[in-house]
């Protein structure tokens, strides 16, 4: 399969494609986040440095983060295709990753990104509400998911909740620097002709439609 870039706004419903390319597809989801924590785990030497800057709780830089991926796109688990999550970030990050696949000999394969209306993002994030028992979500705006009884969860009974960044004023904050930093790729791969946009509304339609990329 064609390996994935996928961009996309907080709540977009990057989440949920992924998981379901894993599932159906084989795909090998590659988080930076994710390769950031395991490879602190090895005891080489980037392994312990790594190690002591998480648990430092210092920045990790853009070096080691492209150090980091370069060695996860080096191994031998990818050849049903994989999917980048959260990375590239920005055009500089975009531009270090045309080098690191060089150097790696893989290939881009496509872009694909989530467009989701701004309000609908805002209704998603502020809407949303936890069990505090099971950890099942629940949305109060969108109309997707609405509890049955308010502030109750359906499955077992227990109260909802709402996170304390799940707020109008952490949205709109973390919605800017997506528009800001990472947005501006939208047309970076455009221009190459290799950029998808989903409409990524309602996840059947969503996950249709990028079956459809991904099998052109
Ligand atoms: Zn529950």
């Amino acid at each position: 399969m064609r390996n994935i870039i996928l961009i996309a706004a907080p709540a977009a419903g990057k989440g949920t494609v992924s998981e379901d390319l894993v599932k159906k597809y084989n795909y090998t989801h590659i988080s930076t986040g994710d390769i950031l924590r395991e490879m602190s785990k090895s005891e080489d030497e980037f392994g312990k440095n790594l190690r002591n800057l998480l648990e430092s709780g210092q920045l990790v830089s853009d070096d080691i983060v492209y150090e980091a991926l370069k060695r996860r796109l080096l191994m031998d688990d990818l050849d049903n295709g994989f999917i980048l999550d959260g990375f590239p970030r920005n055009l500089s990050q975009a531009n270090e990753y045309d080098k690191i696949l060089k150097e790696v000999n893989k290939e881009l394969g496509v872009v694909i990104y989530l467009d989701v209306p701004k309000e609908v993002l805002e209704k998603r994030i502020t809407g949303r509400r936890i069990c505090k028992e099971c950890g099942s979500t629940y949305n109060v705006l969108t109309g997707v998911n609405t509890p049955k009884v308010d502030g109750i969860c359906d499955k077992c009974g227990g109260e909802l909740y709402q996170r304390s960044d799940d707020n109008a004023e952490s949205f709109k904050t973390r919605y800017q620097t997506f528009m800001d930093k990472t947005y501006p790729l939208v047309k970076f791969y455009e221009d190459r002709n290799i950029l998808y946009r989903v409409r990524s509304l309602d996840p059947v339609e969503t996950f249709k439609e990028v079956e459809r990329i991904i099998n052109d």
